[in-house]
């Protein structure tokens, strides 16, 4: 996996958050960052700012991203890191603090095949990628790199538009939270049947400040 970056981080936080990025923290046409002029396409969603400065104070938080777009050839992994340092810096100047940047531009070698890309491609392996969201591959580098182990903490979330997204937080025992963006609303009854079989572990929100909420209720 490639870590895009990360920031220093405080010790002792026992509440990791991980945001998912495009869809969730940014508005996402699909595959963010294809176009050269990202940059005039970049539109963070209301209340995501606030929701990270309210769990500054006692989260340690992440974005954790899969960009396929790498394996398909759309954008090299450069373009990955450019982006989550502008979105870094945008969100430092209003005082939101990203604790680290990670993502995954791995896919497995059948998904490779099916969709008729060379297998020979360094962001292809053999089986499904550990670091691949619903694998929890991206969590565990990041409480390695802040010294801790996912043990460690209290509580986990995971905060994301994908049922992806809510299947890393079941796979790492943590709480996921559904951002309904308003482009997902397709995927409304399967969220509403891992809610069922999953009770207390998963959540959905129609605002950022909203799931910020639900992580303090829920840590204190
Ligand atoms: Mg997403």
């Amino acid at each position: 996996m490639i870590k895009a970056r990360k920031n220093e981080k405080k010790q002792g936080k026992s509440v990791l958050v991980a945001f998912d990025r495009d869809g969730t923290l940014i508005y996402d046409n699909g595959y963010f960052g294809r176009k050269d002029n990202w940059k005039e396409e970049v539109k963070f969603y209301k209340g995501g700012v606030e929701a990270i400065r309210a769990l500054n104070i006692f989260a340690d938080i992440i974005v954790a991203s899969n960009q396929i777009g790498v394996a398909l050839g759309f954008y090299g992994p450069e373009r990955v890191d450019e982006i989550n340092k502008y979105l870094d810096d945008t969100l430092q100047k209003q005082g939101a603090k990203i604790d680290g940047w990670y993502f995954s531009p791995y896919i497995e070698k059948d998904w490779a095949k099916k969709n008729g890309l060379d297998l020979n491609s360094p962001w292809v392996l053999d089986t499904f990628p550990e670091t691949r969201k619903p694998q929890i591959g991206m969590l565990k580098s990041a409480v390695a790199d802040f010294g801790k182990s996912l043990s460690f903490y209290k509580k986990i979330f995971v905060v994301g538009d994908s049922l992806d997204d809510l299947n890393m937080a079941l796979n790492a025992n943590a709480i996921g939270i559904f951002f309904e963006n308003k482009r997902n609303d397709h995927l409304l009854k399967e969220v509403e049947s891992l809610e069922h079989s999953n009770p207390g572990k998963i959540f959905r929100v129609n605002n950022l400040f909203s799931a910020a909420k639900i992580v303090k209720s829920l840590s204190i």
